[in-house]
């Protein structure tokens, strides 16, 4: 078996050899660590990178991002999905700055209490930032210690992920936990990759547990798969010569603060009687029905939204009605660009001319 001090050294060497050069490895300003990691969550680096970079050029400071409201935060985070994450960026900042004077915290746990913030995020800032000797562990980090020790406790169970953080804090170069969390993740991102890893060039090939009992199609051990809920949604896009009207989301579903259009929604494909039924319920009988969209496809971790778009032409009545009976309010289009809006809307708005 490896010993943990070379695990650790080859490691380090093959990331100094082998690493990206990505704007957050060059500081160790907590603030843009922190920025990085929550833009990073569940994102490729390709697509997280101009975020990041957006959110530096907006926000340079954590003050400047707490004092932000919350509608410009989600319009800067438009497109990357998971707009929760968005929401607990802005409120950690603001507890970061009504705390601790707008100064991170460095120990782990105390990181840890702060809106948005989970193990992962803790270990990566304390690491990153102030060198506290915590592993990082995340799907990386699974992948990587399972297939070199041959670790096959099952990460979808609730003891899973204790036993790979215990092994992963055992295996850490404490005094370099900077350097060797970068280099196990980016070996994880690079290298030993989920399908088709680059065994022929790997400095682990020869004691791999995984490459050499041709174990790498089952580790790590996941038994349960997420499952997917399929959603069908029908927006009804009133407008009129003065607008378009929208709604913002409220809590409990996805997209919470982003603005979106009247939604139908069932759990098969809804078709023009659906529309009738919702127009004769909001007492638009005399609305002209427009032009119907292609369907649009939206996949997020548990849900498979279908989405159709039908354009429906208010009279001054109709207009009145509808902001009287509703939550809905009238737009321009010059103001719809700066809302937050979901990927599958603005898919669908570059897709028309009104
Ligand atoms: S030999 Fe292959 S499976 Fe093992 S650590 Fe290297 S890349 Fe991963």
């Amino acid at each position: 078996m490896l010993d943990s001090k070379v695990f650790a050294n080859q490691l380090i060497n093959w990331y100094e050899e082998n690493k990206r050069d990505l704007p957050w490895r060059k500081t160790a300003d907590p603030y843009r660590i922190w920025l990085s990691e929550i833009i990073l969550q569940q994102t490729r680096v390709a697509q997280g990178l101009p975020y990041y970079e957006r959110f530096v050029e907006e926000f340079p400071t954590i003050h400047d991002l707490a004092n932000a409201s919350e509608t410009e935060v989600l319009r800067l985070w438009q497109g990357l999905g998971y707009y929760s994450r968005a929401r607990n960026l802005h409120a950690c900042a603001k507890m970061v700055v009504d705390s601790f004077g707008g100064k991170f915290p460095s120990e782990f746990d105390e990181l840890l209490k702060l809106k948005g913030i989970g193990r992962y995020t803790a270990a990566a800032i304390a690491s990153f930032a102030f060198n506290q000797p915590n592993a990082v562990v995340d799907g990386n980090v699974y992948r990587v210690l399972s297939r070199v020790f041959g670790i096959d406790d099952d990460v979808s169970t609730s003891q899973g992920p204790k036993v790979f953080e215990l092994r992963a804090n055992e295996l850490l170069d404490a005094q370099r936990s900077n350097l060797y969390n970068q280099a196990i993740m980016e070996f994880g991102a690079m290298q030993c990759l989920p399908k088709s890893p680059a065994c022929g060039v790997c400095p682990f090939m020869e004691s791999c547990f995984a490459f050499n009992h041709n174990k790498i199609e089952v580790l790590p051990v996941k038994t349960k798969k997420t499952k997917v809920r399929k959603r069908y949604f029908t927006y009804l896009v009133f407008h009129s010569d003065a607008g378009i009207w929208l709604k913002e989301r409220g809590k409990g579903d996805v997209w919470q603060g982003l603005y979106d259009f009247y939604l139908l929604e069932d759990t098969k494909p809804m078709g023009l009687n659906e529309v009738i039924a919702a127009l004769y319920k909001l007492g638009l009988t005399h609305s002209i029905i427009g032009e119907e969209s292609k369907l649009y496809e939206h996949v997020l971790t548990h849900q498979r939204i279908f989405a159709n778009f039908v354009k429906i032409e208010l009279d001054n009545e109709g207009a009145r009605l509808l902001s009287t009976h509703s939550e809905m309010k009238q737009y321009t289009l010059e103001q719809i660009d700066v809302l937050p809006k979901p990927v599958l809307m603005v898919k669908y708005l570059e897709d028309q001319s009104f």
